[in-house]
């Protein structure tokens, strides 16, 4: 029988009556066997996750104040939770520990920690799965950087004789035993890691939208789902702004070809999106798979006379910036001008002093820095195959009254970058998606 990964999302096990729909979920299929599990998420606006509540309780306890207060509420969230379940399970034991021993290490990563581990617990006894804790399993070398080896193997011999286990998400531990978290969000990258040590056929995230969407929803009404997306242009999408997985989630699962299907607890009815391999792409969206796009760069344009019979000076330019710690987004050229597109934020402070440097090491004919560049990428694999995309991209953008001030199409072909003002950044984002979705 092939074997399913599960994950869980906080927003999915908010309270009792999401637990009885992911207890649904799981019931549905034998091949759902391994389920991580995130801690309990918000359950409306104003609501606060667990994990916050537990960085609270840390954060008191650093400062020798009391903790009760705030890991009250946290108790008040889990007995809601067993309660609504009806579960003859009480926590009072495991409180009582992890209160006395949040106050006594003084742990941000094991106070962190608790939020899985508790939700862990209440999970495995409702479905009647066994509770496999990933402290023995995720292994973190002392530096705090994951080994993936040692992770492998000992998720591999942990879950060999279990046939259904639930296993908290975000956390593993140091080789001294101590707790040690992923950053924000880890709880997929644990799921990642189990699917991967177990060669599962599918790698099911489960979380509150049913896919990834073909463009930000706050800037176009209703983008569509995008069905089937490659690891690359996940890739591609994530870096310029879309939020899916933690960007140290598709490794693991992309190195053996795990496909992952991003789900929706709500509406498990959809087919959600299918994140595959790219030697497995057919493709059914079409011509582009989405947009993304971020604002906040700035662009450095050197002229000089002469500057292409001029060797090196390209290699100048981003010694400056690489000595100081800035990486670049794009260097656009002509014959007598190079631009080179970094982070604004990353400039800042640092601005005077590198176009000091980069005078220096080209003695350009002028610099000029220009701030306010929005980039917008237009990702997918099939805009290779199509003619004329590029075209329809530019005219799109045109007809929508906005001036182009950067094209960059990847080597791979796999995206085209544009660059606009950022007064323009929103509507060229729905000038390309009106003109590829909605003609
Ligand atoms: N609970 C943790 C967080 O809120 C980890 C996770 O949900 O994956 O970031």
């Amino acid at each position: 029988m092939n074997t399913k990964v599960l994950k869980f999302g906080g927003s999915s096990l908010a309270d009792a009556a999401h637990f009885k729909k992911v207890g649904q979920i799981i019931r549905e299929e034998k091949e759902r066997k391994y389920v991580v599990v995130s801690a309990p998420g918000k359950r409306h606006n104003k609501d606060e996750k667990v994990t916050d509540l537990l960085y609270q309780c840390y954060d008191l306890a650093v400062n020798n104040q009391d903790i009760t207060p705030v890991f009250l509420k946290i108790e008040a969230r889990y007995n809601e939770i067993i309660d609504g379940l009806s579960l003859k399970l009480s926590l009072a034991k495991e409180y009582l520990e992890i209160k006395n021993n949040i106050i006594s290490t003084k742990s941000k990563d094991y106070a962190a920690s608790r939020g899985e581990y508790l939700n862990g617990i209440i999970l495995a006894n409702y479905m009647g799965f066994t509770f496999v804790d990933p402290k023995d399993m995720i292994l973190f070398n002392e530096d705090g950087i994951l080994n993936p080896e040692g992770t492998d193997a000992s998720i591999c011999s942990a879950l060999k004789a279990i046939e259904y286990a639930v296993i908290p998400g975000f956390y593993g531990s140091l080789p001294d035993g101590s707790i040690k978290t992923f950053s924000r969000g880890g709880s997929d990258v644990t799921g990642s890691m189990v699917a991967k040590a177990v060669k599962a056929s599918l790698y099911e995230n489960w979380t509150d939208v049913s896919g990834v969407l073909m463009a930000d929803p706050r800037i176009v009404k209703n983008p569509k789902v995008i069905e089937t997306l490659t690891y690359k242009e996940l890739r591609e999408l994530s870096y310029m702004g879309t939020t899916v997985l933690h960007e140290d989630a598709t490794l693991p699962v992309r190195s053996e070809g795990i496909p992952i299907n991003i789900r929706n607890t709500n509406s498990p009815e959809d087919k959600g999106t299918m994140i595959i391999p790219t030697y497995r792409f057919k493709n059914p969206n079409g011509i582009i798979t989405g947009i993304a796009g971020k604002t906040g760069f700035t662009t450095i344009i050197i002229e000089k006379d002469m500057m292409n019979g001029e060797l090196g000076i390209g290699n100048k330019i981003l010694e400056v910036l690489a000595k100081n710690s800035i990486s670049f987004e794009h260097v656009p050229s002509s014959i007598d001008a190079l631009s080179v597109i970094v982070n604004s934020k990353d400039l800042e402070e640092k601005e005077e002093f590198i176009i000091h440097q980069i005078i220096k090491a080209v003695k350009p004919d002028s610099i000029m820095i220009e701030d306010g560049l929005a980039l917008v990428a237009v990702v997918g694999h099939n805009m290779v195959r199509a003619k004329g995309t590029a075209a329809r991209v530019f005219t799109a953008i045109a007809k929508a009254d906005i001036n182009i001030k950067m094209i960059d199409q990847g080597a791979s072909e796999l995206n085209i970058i544009v660059g606009v003002e950022e007064k323009d950044y929103k509507n060229t984002i729905k000038a390309i998606y009106n003109e590829f979705v909605n003609n």
